[in-house]
């Protein structure tokens, strides 16, 4: 499954590139090109993507619920809960600290704004109002379970999954009937997992066609060096920051966990989304690296919903290109305030396509930049959003295991083991 979903990847991009070229050339006349748009890009494949990305948005509540309330009654047993919670936290929030300073590093050495002052004029952008940051508090707590998982609301199901976890160790053998029931449900929940991802590639490889063949490429020659520092800084976190950090504080083999994670990655890049993408995520880190279902049960949920390294990488590139394109200095302090918001944005960016984008003008209100900015980096914003989503989940992964090996829930046979066929067993 692995190797399919992968060569699906690499064939949808293709196959999106091909269409993608024919269609802004036109070399094959109208007719062809109108039957390729209307009936392959945005009708065959157009249909099988949308129906692959509900299948897999329509796991995660039950799957992240049932998972969680399984997990926390175990991790209550041991009272380590706000251990974990801190440790995670304050993981994802330096993770997401250190890829920001390296976005904004990257991006006031290379200058990707100099010399494109032209691009400022004549830009309108009408900034959607991004919510404040006391609002993005109170409403993790939820008033009404039902309604939190009617919307999906991740860190609103965390909390009431913990509590009600919690709660079920504490309750004596109706608690234990409870529990018994949840984690047969959570098996069942599982399974269903697995059946859906027999059908993974198909997905995977029409998302991408769809995706690609649609994508702007104009804007990129353009916008090059935005581009290519943005594309830069994610390659570094990826490959460089989180492989360092792995080693450091845990001493595992960072070419491990990269390779069992491509299929998660192939799924985040296709589908731009963190949260679409958990029940991949979820099983890949329990099945192929190894952290227990009471770690990972919570941090990957959490993860995808507050924890964005490379959207945070977005929004400090983008912060300095827009500072140098409108000729604007925001000085030692501004980056400062910029790596403190972004960070939080993170924290409030819903692991949805586009969102980095849509905080991306909290961030740059904070330090007095023209929000239109936006408008510019906007159409080559797809791409990368495909890359930081696959960038976001890599990020949650290797806290999860992090997390893990110190809590001393990381099964490191599993970690260590070559032989893993499936995405899920
Ligand atoms: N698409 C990203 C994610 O789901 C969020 C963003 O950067 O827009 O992780």
């Amino acid at each position: 499954l692995t190797k399919k979903i992968v060569l699906a990847m690499i064939t949808g991009i293709l196959l999106g590139l091909l269409f993608n070229v024919l269609n802004s050339s036109q070399v094959l006349g109208a007719t062809v090109t109108d039957f390729i748009n209307n009936y392959l890009t945005n009708g065959l494949f157009d249909i099988i993507g949308r129906i692959f990305i509900a299948s897999l948005k329509l796991m995660v509540v039950p799957l992240v619920l049932v998972s969680l309330i399984c997990g926390a009654c175990a991790l209550s047993e041991g009272s380590r809960v706000g251990v974990l919670a801190g440790k995670t936290l304050l993981l994802y929030l330096c993770t997401t600290a250190v890829a920001i300073s390296l976005a904004l590093l990257l991006a006031l050495v290379i200058q990707p704004g100099v010399g494109m002052e032209h691009l400022a004029t004549n830009t309108q952008f009408e900034a959607k109002e991004s919510p404040p940051l006391s609002d993005v508090l109170v409403n993790i707590f939820p008033t009404n379970p039902v309604m939190a998982m009617a919307e999906g609301n991740m860190l609103q199901i965390i909390v009431f999954a913990l509590l009600l976890g919690y709660a079920i160790s504490r309750s004596g053998k109706p608690g234990q009937r409870v529990a018994a029931f949840f984690n047969d449900l959570n098996e069942v929940i599982l399974r269903m997992v697995g059946v859906l991802m027999v059908f993974a590639p198909y997905g995977v490889f029409a998302l991408l066609v769809n995706k690609i063949a649609l994508l702007g490429l104009e804007a990129i020659p353009t916008l090059a060096k935005y581009f290519g520092v943005v594309l830069l800084a994610l390659l570094i976190h990826a490959f460089g920051i989180y492989p360092l950090l792995l080693k450091l504080l845990s001493g595992l083999n960072p070419v491990k966990l990269l390779k069992k994670m491509r299929p998660a990655m192939a799924f985040a890049f296709s589908t731009a989304s963190s949260a679409a993408t958990i029940p991949v995520t979820l099983q890949t880190v329990e099945k192929r690296l190894g952290v227990d279902n009471k770690i990972a049960s919570f941090t990957v949920p959490l993860g995808a919903t507050i924890n964005m390294d490379g959207t945070a990488i977005m929004q400090g590139v983008a912060t300095v290109f827009i500072s140098q394109l409108y000729g604007i200095e925001i000085g030692l302090m501004g980056y400062l305030t910029v790596i403190l918001t972004a960070t939080l944005a993170s924290v409030g960016t819903a692991g949805v396509p586009g969102v980095g984008l849509i905080m991306l003008a909290m961030v740059l209100g904070q330090v007095g930049l023209p929000v239109e900015g936006i408008a510019i980096v906007m159409g080559v914003d797809r791409l990368l959003d495909m890359v930081r989503t696959a960038v976001n989940i890599t990020g949650d992964s290797v806290v999860s295991t992090i997390v893990a090996k110190s809590e001393g829930a990381l099964n490191q046979d599993t970690f260590n083991d070559e032989n893993y066929n499936s995405v899920v067993n």
